[in-house]
């Protein structure tokens, strides 16, 4: 219980840093509802099918379904509360990864979408790999990381805006960088 309370207060006061870029939220935002072992939403399912399959082909261990994982959906409004501008969230604080993602993006959509790949396990890199923003630029003038962030606070790193990635192009390279990198033990990120 004491856990609990600690880890409340912990993401309660994250979520303020992190709502005081403009107004304070009128409400507590709630989008950490972790309910279930596997609770992801039927529109971002096949990427999180392709991000254990790469994961493992680079020799993690992942099992989402025994060992669990949250993707939902969070409204613009919510969203712009406590990250404003942000795609997606994503959250380390039940003892699984936990992300929300623009329900704009969340459509039946039948093709897969890179882009949102690229979101979604960026967002994995912060709840699941317990990684920070990386800024870094490699030699040929592109990100050095999936993991480059232009939105937030100082205590999320914050990139300089102009940072793109080839991230079509380079897919393995920015999946391998993904997975072999060391982590950062930080909770909350956009
Ligand atoms: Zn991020």
């Amino acid at each position: 219980m004491k856990n609990a309370t600690a880890s409340f207060l912990i993401v309660a006061s994250l979520l303020t840093i992190l709502g005081c870029k403009k107004d304070t939220p009128k409400e507590p935002y709630k989008p950490y509802q972790y309910s279930a072992p596997y609770n992801v939403a039927p529109c971002f399912e096949k990427y999180i099918v392709e991000l254990e399959k790469q994961g493992n082909l680079r020799g993690k261990n992942l099992d989402f379904k025994k060992n669990g994982i949250s993707v939902q959906t969070i409204s613009a409004k919510q969203m712009n509360e406590v990250a404003p501008g942000a795609w997606g969230i994503g959250s380390y604080t039940h003892g699984a990864p936990d992300i929300a993602i623009l329900e704009s993006l969340c459509t039946d959509d039948t093709t897969y979408s890179l882009s949102l790949e690229k979101l979604i396990f960026h967002e994995y890199g912060h709840s699941g790999l317990h990684r920070n923003h990386l800024c870094g630029v490699k030699g040929d003038g592109f990100a050095e990381s999936i993991m480059y962030g232009t939105l937030g606070n100082p205590s999320t790193k914050a990139c300089s805006y102009g940072i793109t990635d080839d991230y079509v192009n380079q897919r393995s390279y920015y999946l391998d960088e993904l997975f072999k990198s060391i982590p950062d033990s930080l909770l909350v990120f956009f």
